[in-house]
């Protein structure tokens, strides 16, 4: 256990579709105390809130100090959200139809609660302690079971009129290509994501290829972990190759047109593809993007591996609480 600095303590949880990881983080941005809950998945409202608090009460306790001394609460939460009010509108990962999130937290914990969407947590979280320390114009893509993206300009996380900016996900980067979660077709998560690379896998499969793979993903149902997708990437397996390249190749077309739109001073890469292949990935992406970037002939742009890891959701949200009790009126940007 490390021994909290001086100043407010703020509880950072971070809601996954499979996991809560709540930390009591101090003023030196130090977890100082940490737990870790299965997510309740589907089985409604009462349990969410229950494994919520069990979460940040298992974290305070970790970190050895009283309910009393935490001075406010950070949650990133799969979306839609409404921020302002601290509800998640509909999840049906987490079969909640408007939970009043921050109702809950508040009234658990009797401190001010900041909610935001996760991704944008876990960005801030980089933009501010990892990869994107030093830079104002930000740009971050998780690569996971689906691909989240975050926005920072001049400091801040674009959020837009919408609430909603920053979806890089579900760029289209393939007219009428694979039907996407979100319902439309050819988004990037469609052709990049774990998920979607599973699905080739499995395609690949029933033509008969003759990949280590077969034996990981033996049903049709059977989902593919991101370490077991890098080790048969690093064992040189033509058919892990072939499909990581193909992703990384999408991944360049969004992010290149996005360094043409926006040029940001970086682009942060994460999520458990990224993290699990590591640098080779990383590489792929960052050539793919720039021959794609006809507005950086420079290479002015750089494009890094994220560096917080499991730790970017819960740090980002414990940024946002205590950004909500120094400077109120800053927590939600445009
Ligand atoms: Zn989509």
């Amino acid at each position: 256990m490390t021994m909290p600095s001086e100043g407010p303590l703020v509880l950072g949880i971070d809601l996954g579709g499979t996991k809560i990881l709540a930390g009591v983080v101090d003023a030196e941005n130090r977890i100082v105390g940490r737990s870790k809950v299965s997510t309740p998945a589907r089985e409604g409202p009462v349990a969410l809130s229950g494994a919520l608090i069990q979460a940040g009460r298992e974290a305070i306790e970790a970190a050895g100090i009283g309910p009393d001394h935490l001075a406010a609460v950070g949650i990133g939460s799969p979306g839609p959200l409404d921020v302002e009010a601290g509800v998640i509108r509909s999840s049906p990962n987490l079969n909640v139809i408007d939970f009043p999130l921050k109702a809950t937290l508040s009234e658990a914990f009797g401190v001010p609660v900041a909610v935001q969407n996760d991704v944008r947590v876990g960005g801030f979280g980089e933009f501010r302690l990892g990869a994107g320390r030093g830079y104002r114009e930000v740009l971050a893509a998780f690569v996971g079971t689906g691909i989240g993206g975050c926005l920072i300009r001049d400091g801040r996380i674009v959020t837009g009129v919408t609430g909603n900016a920053g979806e890089v996900g579900h760029l289209i980067v393939k007219a009428g290509g694979p039907k996407c979660g979100c319902g439309r077709r050819g988004c990037l998560e469609a052709l990049a994501s774990r998920t979607a690379i599973t699905r080739r896998v499995h395609k690949a499969l029933k033509k008969g290829a003759s990949t280590p793979l077969r034996e990981v993903v033996k049903s049709k149902h059977s989902r593919l972990k991101s370490r077991e997708l890098a080790s048969a990437y690093r064992s040189g397996d033509p058919v892990a190759v072939h499909e990581v390249e193909r992703a990384a190749r999408f991944l360049g077309l969004a992010l290149g047109g996005l360094i043409n739109v926006l040029g940001p001073e970086i682009i942060i890469l994460g999520g458990g593809v990224t993290e699990a292949i590591g640098p080779p990935f990383v590489e792929l992406v960052r050539n793919a993007t720039r021959s794609q970037a006809m507005a950086d002939p420079d290479r002015l742009v750089r494009i890094e591996q994220a560096e917080l890891g499991d730790d970017a959701g819960v740090l980002g949200a414990s940024l946002i609480a205590r950004e909500q009790i120094t400077h109120p009126q800053n927590v939600h940007s445009g």
